[in-house]
Parts: structure tokens; C-alpha cells; sequence
């Protein structure tokens, strides 16, 4: 997973209204003052596929192998499949490193 925690609703409500204030006090002989509130996107978490449904086996496949894909997650994780997956393996959701 990446590993980096989103904020929730609340907190970014709770920093949009502290902006608000900040910006308040700041201009406050303006006549008025526009809020733009950017709405949060739901984190979904990606899903991950079964080794069986992914065709993953513990050696390469023409060359193409785990430790040279993009979804590879060494020493032997995947973000496409469950794993753990050898740096030696492949599944059909290879995609090569450019
Ligand atoms: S070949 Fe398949 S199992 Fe291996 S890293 Fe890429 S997506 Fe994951």
C-alpha cells in the first residue's frame, strides 16, 4: 500500500473553516470574500487480484518476470495480486518498467 493517510471530511472541513477565519481577519474591509471548497474524493482502496485468477506462476514468462514490472513491490509484494510474489514470477497483469 502507499502508505499515506488521507484526511477525512472533518479534518479538511475543520481546516477550510480555519482558512475561512484567517482569511476573514485578513480582509476584513473587503466587501465580501469567495470560498471555493474543493470537495474530497472517497479513497478507494485499489483491489487486488487472486494469484489463481491472475494466471501468476513462480517463473518468467518469455522474459518478462515480477521484478520488472511496474505493480512489483519488492522484496515481494504486488499491487495488482495477493501476495507474496517472487521477483521471478508473472502473472497476465505484467506491464514492463519502461
Ligand atoms: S507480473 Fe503480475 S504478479 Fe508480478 S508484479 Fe506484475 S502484476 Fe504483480
Amino acid at each position: 500500500m502507499s502508505g499515506i493517510d488521507k484526511p477525512g471530511r472533518r479534518a479538511v472541513l475543520q481546516h477550510a473553516a480555519a482558512a475561512i477565519g484567517v482569511i476573514g481577519a485578513a480582509v476584513s474591509g473587503c466587501a465580501s470574500v469567495e470560498v471555493i471548497i474543493v470537495e474530497e474524493r472517497a479513497f478507494v482502496p485499489p483491489q487486488r487480484q487472486k494469484k489463481s485468477l491472475a494466471l501468476y506462476k513462480d517463473w518468467p514468462n518469455k522474459g518478462d518476470q515480477c521484478g520488472r514490472c511496474t505493480r512489483y513491490v519488492a522484496p515481494g509484494d504486488c499491487r495488482a495480486v495477493v501476495g507474496p510474489v517472487s521477483a521471478h514470477g508473472w502473472c497476465q497483469n505484467f506491464r514492463a518498467v519502461a
